[in-house]
């Protein structure tokens, strides 16, 4: 039986950044990998390359341009007749980026002499592991040996009984990165992250989108003022989205889908042409032999996990979605490195107190750190700064007026306890306030920073130099 010093079960972002970080500190390393694509081919990369992060991003660049060229372009004195959106190609495009992404991955497997075995992984003990794997003409069934595991087998959809996928009509996160043509009229249940992105994505190209979540406030764990600001603007490009409303069942034919809710007026019904069911994600452990070899999950499905990582068996590693924590693809990264460094010796480490956040809806939505909220729960003096995009000269050059940086600092100390931004490239000036908080930086550092002109990253400093009462530009 082949033994390696150490056996990934996942190639998503946790588990392929884990193999290549054991592979560089000189460990043999395989990783397990069971994804199958539609042309039926094995592919790496996970939720994260072939229907997550990087699928939804495609199509965002894409949605963002036809949006920009039909709506702000005579802005710019540029004139454009005749804007179609062409959503074969769109999609093509998207696979194609997918495609060389993942295919980059088997790229660096080979070059760190990570071992890619393609099947089904299940735990027979903390040390073997049986593979299943699909052939052409046969099936096969291996074992392999590990002194140690890495589990990142990551998570699938959330399915709830009230709207079930058929992925015609009514679809889930993966469905809906594939369209065929711009639905009429789109539903959208749960106004979450990934609920946003794709909505914004449909709405942009001329669907009429309707967003139905449960909870009564939008983005409940966002900051308050930012997730106030985000909901005006979303709402004002057309996104329709009711909040407080229950979805209690669906309906559908082959043309359209009726969709029942309650809200606080009572019953409700909508009819859409598509439906897309976005209320969260869970484990995934399914086959995965957990019960066999007593493996311990929570009640929720999660493998539990201690701080580093470890799960209750011995030189058992789990990381990303599947464990407790944000689901993000880089936390998942972040984990495996810290994972794979443990493991050979070194200190591995993994600062969840500086985990970026982005909504990539346009502008953006991106946070690190406590919200106010937070703060005022925990009982913590803190002092506010915050800028508009607006008095900065760059926003107004790219016509990006909207939104604001909020910074919020501890008022005896004066260091960063949380920093939030709705606005364009929110998604990319969240790096500094990760590189503050992650130096234990004061906001009196970022005020003292020499931020270049013209930028967007001028709010930050503004915002800064605003903690302690002291914006130039407004
Ligand atoms: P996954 O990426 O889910 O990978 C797990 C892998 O394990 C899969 O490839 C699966 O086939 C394999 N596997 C499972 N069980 C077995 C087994 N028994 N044997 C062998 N293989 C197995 N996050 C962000 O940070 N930014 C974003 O912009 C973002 N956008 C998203 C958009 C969408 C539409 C979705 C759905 C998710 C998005 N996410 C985003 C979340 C992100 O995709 C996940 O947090 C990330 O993929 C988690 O990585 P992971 O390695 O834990 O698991
Ligand atoms: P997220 O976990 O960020 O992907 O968000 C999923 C959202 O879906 C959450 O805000 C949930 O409140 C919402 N949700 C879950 N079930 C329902 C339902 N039956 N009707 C409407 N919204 C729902």
């Amino acid at each position: 039986m082949k033994k390696y010093d150490v056996v990934v079960i996942g190639a998503g972002p946790g588990g392929y950044v884990a193999a290549i970080r054991c592979a560089q500190l000189g460990l043999s390393t395989a990783c397990v990998e069971s994804w199958i694509n539609e042309d039926g081919k094995p592919a790496l990369g996970g939720t994260c390359l072939n229907v997550g992060c990087i699928p939804s991003k495609a199509l965002l660049d894409s949605s963002h341009h036809y949006h920009h060229i039909k709506h702000d372009a005579a802005e710019h004195g540029i004139n454009v007749s005749g804007t179609t959106i062409d959503v074969n190609k769109m999609i093509s495009r998207k696979a194609k980026i997918v495609k060389i992404l993942t295919q980059g991955i088997s790229g660096l497997f080979r070059k760190n002499n990570v071992d890619w075995l393609k099947g089904h992984a299940t735990l027979k003990s903390n040390s073997e592991i049986q593979i299943n794997s699909r052939h052409e003409d046969h099936d096969e069934e291996t074992a392999i040996q590990a002194n140690h595991i890495i589990i990142a087998t990551g998570s699938v959809p959330t399915a709830i009984p009230s709207a079930s996928v058929d992925n015609k009509l009514v679809v889930d996160s993966t469905g809906a990165l594939k369209f065929n043509e711009v639905p009429r009229r789109l539903g959208v249940i749960g106004a979450g992250v990934i609920g946003l992105e794709l909505g914004s994505v449909w709405n942009r190209l001329g669907s009429e989108v309707v967003i139905l979540e449960a909870l009564p406030d939008f983005l409940s764990a966002v900051d308050k003022q930012i997730a106030a600001e985000a909901e005006k603007t979303l709402r004002n490009q057309g996104l329709d989205i009711r909040l407080g409303a229950k979805v209690t069942g669906t309906g559908s034919n082959n043309r359209e889908v009726s969709v029942s809710y309650e809200d606080e007026s009572g019953k409700q019904q909508l009819t859409v042409d598509k439906l897309i069911v976005a209320v969260g994600r869970k484990p995934n452990t399914e086959g995965l032999g957990a019960e066999q070899c007593g493996l311990e999950l929570d009640e929720r499905g999660f493998i539990v996990v201690d701080e580093h990582c470890q799960t209750n068996l011995e030189n058992v590693y789990a990381v990303g979605d599947v464990v407790r924590g944000p689901m993000l693809a880089h936390k998942a990264s972040e984990e495996g490195v810290a994972i794979a460094e443990r493991i050979a010796g070194k200190p591995g480490h993994m600062n969840y107190e500086t985990i970026p956040w982005v909504i990539y809806t346009w502008p953006e939505i991106a946070w690190v750190g406590q919200s106010e909220e937070q703060l005022k729960q925990a009982g913590i003096d803190y002092r506010v700064g915050s800028f508009p995009f607006m008095a900065t000269g760059r926003a107004r050059a790219m016509g990006e007026t909207n939104g604001l940086v909020k910074i919020l600092a501890d008022k005896k100390t004066d260091r960063v306890l949380g920093i939030h931004i709705f606005g364009p490239n929110a998604s990319e000036l969240i790096a500094e306030a990760v590189v503050t908080m992650e130096f234990d930086g004061s906001s009196e550092d970022l005020a003292r920073t020499i931020h270049a002109h013209p930028t967007l990253s001028e709010a930050m400093h503004e915002a800064a130099l605003g903690v302690d009462n002291r914006t130039i530009h407004i």
